[in-house]
């Protein structure tokens, strides 16, 4: 995969031939300074941007040769994606939260309230139903993320720097989410972090430097 960003005279190679395969259920951190091609790495496994070159594969399709809309579908049911800024719609209760991936599934309005209802009860924040993001800790708005990107059970979570505006001891336990939903529904989770602690938790880590993998070990604490 390569990744080249243009702008006005420059051109900027973000990710130089980048090749890796990640197996259902992994569990995989990918490290590396800021600016050395973590987000563009993750935004093209996502679909959320094309490669310049190269082929991304994902439960055997071809995602680079999908037009916009059927992108949007397979995103839609096959992936959910965390952000560090956890980006939840402000106007929107947490249960709200949850539930909107399932609209554009076509789930009726009671079941999205029930299953987010449960969704969140299993993440402790029960009590935190009808707030709005602005009344949650951030440690409670990431939850309430990571909620949103599994309710509507994607075979792979991307999770960009999902721990970077959090506590240590939050961001543990984000972590132990992540690992808890891979494990127990063999979920694919792709989680970028600048952060080694973090990264150790994972079944491998892979180290990215200047837009190219140059070392891969095994995590698994
Ligand atoms: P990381 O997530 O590891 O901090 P990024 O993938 O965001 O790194 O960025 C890699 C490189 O690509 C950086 O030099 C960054 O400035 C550049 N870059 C990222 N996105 C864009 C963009 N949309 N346009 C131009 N350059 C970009
Ligand atoms: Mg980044």
């Amino acid at each position: 995969l390569t990744k080249i960003y243009k702008t006005n005279k420059t051109r900027l190679r973000a990710l130089a031939s980048v090749d890796m395969d990640i197996m259902p259920g992994e569990f995989v951190a990918i490290v590396g300074t800021s600016g050395s091609g973590k987000s563009t790495l993750l935004s093209l496994l996502a679909g959320l941007e094309s490669p310049s070159a190269g082929r991304i594969a994902i439960k055997g399709r071809g995602i680079h040769r999908m037009s916009e809309e059927q992108l949007v579908n397979f995103r839609l049911k096959h992936t959910g994606f965390v952000f560090q800024a956890f980006n939840l719609f402000e106007i929107l209760t947490a249960q709200e939260n949850v539930a909107f991936p399932l609209m554009a599934q076509g789930v009726g309005r009671e079941e999205r309230m029930e299953r987010s209802k449960e969704l969140l009860t299993l993440f402790d924040l029960k009590k935190h139903l009808h707030h709005k993001p602005k009344e949650l800790s951030g440690g409670q708005q990431q939850r309430v993320s990571i909620a949103r990107a599994i309710i509507s059970n994607p075979d792979i979570i991307f999770a960009d720097e999902p721990t970077g505006n959090l506590d240590s001891r939050t961001a543990h336990q984000i972590i132990g989410l992540l690992k808890d939903i891979s494990i127990d529904k063999g979920t694919t989770v792709l989680m970028v972090t600048h952060d080694m602690r973090r990264a150790i938790y994972a079944d491998r880590i892979i180290h990215i430097e200047d837009g190219r993998i140059v070392d891969m070990e095994d995590g698994g604490l």
